[in-house]
């Protein structure tokens, strides 16, 4: 199937990326942005790091100048969501009643916090993914005292700490014994909880919510063992789910995100899905590979604008995963992948500077730092090498090893 058109299904990282990857390489036909949100794409990251620390601006952080969005002569349909993908035709059904035809499509809808039931719809609850999400929740802790963020993941921690340096009293309440004890794992947790303890979070570990106190609007969250903490506003930071529901009829399987082969194509012919709400086969990892990072998502955009223009050029989307993340003055790299049952090696336990490897068969599957950004390059390297001659991981090895 040769591109006459491309429709994208999500204008943000991903979605831009594929646009920018088809011109790129010099593909000149007609490209369709159907986005839900009505603004052109932006940046997710500085939503909880510098714009709620700050308070937003009068527009979200765009990923392009003006310019560059004009440049790439794209047609975008904002405001506006997909309800159904009509294999049968090759049509989109919107949430307006409009249909849309498409020819080649790429799925990038990305995907949404995850909700608590019980808190639902009550006044001083937010989530956090979208600029619009944002303004609501910075315009409430304008006037708040007492914040409680419920989830000690990646949005909780840094929505706490943005939060504590506007002076606020947080605490953070996490089901397990430290927080990001999902992504990161115990040991590293136990040095995340230093760090926020020190500046003053108050956590509350091993407890879930349960309900709330108040009327329309939240006045304290209620534990399952029956203690109330005070909250003038409550952020739930409770992880993400795909946006695949308005897939359900197509013929697309989904299973925690679009499933989908090495480059992004799903079973449906010509419609290809990418960014966090793809669930691709990764031959690097032996196994599906969903993943929600802003580098990922980037270079998958990149990577299906190839294949869309020459399926033969097969451009895989899964490449090692990166991540980072800003807590207080640290920034905190993440690069690899490693599973529950890897061994974790940790050095260094003072203050916000250490560093990790995790270990299987002998070889470093992945590897994290905090405090000290110059190390990546050293991490990047040290995967797959062998512990032995690898860890601790050293900056000089950058040079060194080639
Ligand atoms: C607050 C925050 C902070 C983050 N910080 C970091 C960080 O520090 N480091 C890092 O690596 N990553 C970070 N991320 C993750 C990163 O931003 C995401 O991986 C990235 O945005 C994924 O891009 P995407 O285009 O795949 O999906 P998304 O950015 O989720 O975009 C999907 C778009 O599709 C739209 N959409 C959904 N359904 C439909 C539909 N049916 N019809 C039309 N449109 C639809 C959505 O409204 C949205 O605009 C952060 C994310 C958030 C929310």
């Amino acid at each position: 199937m040769t591109a006459a058109s491309v429709t994208v299904v999500g204008a943000s990282l991903a979605g831009l990326a594929t646009a920018e990857g088809l011109r790129r390489q010099g593909f000149d036909g007609v490209i369709r942005v159907v986005g839900e949100e009505p603004w052109l794409p932006y940046d997710r990251p500085p939503l909880s790091k510098d714009v709620l620390k700050t308070g937003p601006a009068e527009h979200p952080p765009y990923l392009r100048s003006e310019q560059a969005f004009a440049d790439l002569q794209v047609e975008w349909v904002l405001g506006r969501r997909c309800i159904a993908l009509n294999a049968g035709d090759r049509t989109l059904s919107l949430d307006d009643g409009s249909v849309l035809p498409f020819h080649l499509l790429v799925v990038a809808t990305g995907a949404r916090p995850r909700r608590l039931a019980p808190l639902d719809g009550v006044g001083g609850v937010h989530v956090l993914r979208s600029w619009d999400d944002d303004v609501a929740l910075a315009g409430d802790v304008a006037h708040a005292s007492t914040v409680v963020v419920v989830g000690g993941g990646f949005i909780g921690c840094e929505v706490a700490s943005s939060l504590r340096h506007r002076g606020i009293d947080v605490t953070i309440v996490e089901p397990f014994p430290t927080l990001l004890f999902g992504p990161l794992g115990a040991e590293i947790g136990e040095r995340l909880n230093r760090m926020h303890s020190d500046r003053g979070v108050q956590l509350v570990l091993g407890a879930t919510v349960s309900g709330y106190r108040g009327g329309n609007r939240v006045e304290a969250v209620v534990l399952e063992d029956g203690r109330e903490l005070a909250a003038d506003v409550v952020v739930l930071g409770l992880g993400a789910v795909p946006n695949t529901e308005w897939l359900q009829d197509s013929g697309i399987a989904c299973d925690n995100g679009v499933l989908c082969d090495a480059t992004g194509r799903t079973e449906v012919d010509g419609v290809y899905a990418v960014g966090d709400v793809a669930r691709p086969e990764s031959s690097l990892y032996g196994r599906r590979v969903r993943v929600e990072h802003w580098t990922s998502a980037s270079m998958q955009g990149a990577a299906v604008a190839m294949t869309l223009l020459d399926p033969q050029a097969r451009g895989e989307l899964v490449r090692v995963p990166y991540f980072w993340s800003d807590q207080y003055d640290t920034r905190l790299n993440y690069v690899g992948l490693h599973e529950r049952t890897d061994r974790v090696l940790v050095r260094g336990s003072d203050g916000d500077a250490w560093q990790a490897a995790w270990e299987r068969d002998g070889v470093i599957t992945a590897a994290v730092a905090s405090g000290d950004p110059r190390l990546l390059p050293a991490m990047r390297k040290a995967l797959g090498q062998p512990v032995e001659t690898h860890w601790p991981i050293e900056r000089s090895r950058a040079t060194r090893v080639s």
